[in-house]
């Protein structure tokens, strides 16, 4: 089994509820195992500010899969609850189901960058999962300690459970 970090994010059609079908539909990913997820966040959207704000969270899975039969789950999971593929990045979506960690692994490929290339600078990432896993320390030596001191927690807003 590995521990891999998932970030979740919604800013349309019911985003809570988005997230909650979300995470319903990983819990009962093959191979796997869901053991944790952070409280929900509101966040100003990244890239065009004129779209609404967004809901995020943070869950962690232990896995037998390999990280791009994950992809291709967390993908499908992405169709199923409608999400369209637009030319525009960072547009509002139903769902984005982002591979934030993946054990200690360094990926980088044409379909997988692991690692997150920007959950550095994305405090709707690294708040909820310092819920998870306060003490974590990512595979290229940084740690999220310091990657918190790093990101002020703005423009971010955390629900009550
Ligand atoms: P961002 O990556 O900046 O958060 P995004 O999540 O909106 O933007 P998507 O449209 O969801 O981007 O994904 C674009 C491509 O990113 C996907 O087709 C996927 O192959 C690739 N990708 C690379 N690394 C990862 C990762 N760690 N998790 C998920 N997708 C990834
Ligand atoms: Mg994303
Ligand atoms: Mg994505």
């Amino acid at each position: 089994m590995e521990r891999v970090y998932i970030g979740l994010g919604s800013n349309l059609a019911e985003p809570l509820q988005q997230l909650r079908a979300a995470l319903d539909a990983i819990a009962q990913l093959p191979q796997s195992r869901l053991q944790a997820q952070s409280s929900f966040y509101i966040s100003d959207p990244l890239g065009p500010a004129v779209q609404p704000r967004y809901v995020n969270a943070v869950a962690a899975l232990d896995t037998e899969l390999e990280p791009w039969q994950l992809l291709d789950a967390l993908q499908r999971i992405e169709q199923e609850q409608g999400r369209v593929r637009k030319a525009e990045r960072w547009g509002p979506r139903t769902l984005d189901l982002d591979i934030l960690l993946f054990g200690e692994r360094l990926l980088d490929d044409e379909r997988l960058t692991v690692p997150h290339y920007h959950m550095h600078a994305r405090p709707f990432v690294l708040y909820p999962l310092a819920e998870l896993a306060a003490d974590l320390q990512l595979p290229d030596g940084r740690s999220l300690a310091a990657l918190l001191q790093a990101c002020p927690f703005s423009g971010l807003e955390r629900l009550p459970q």
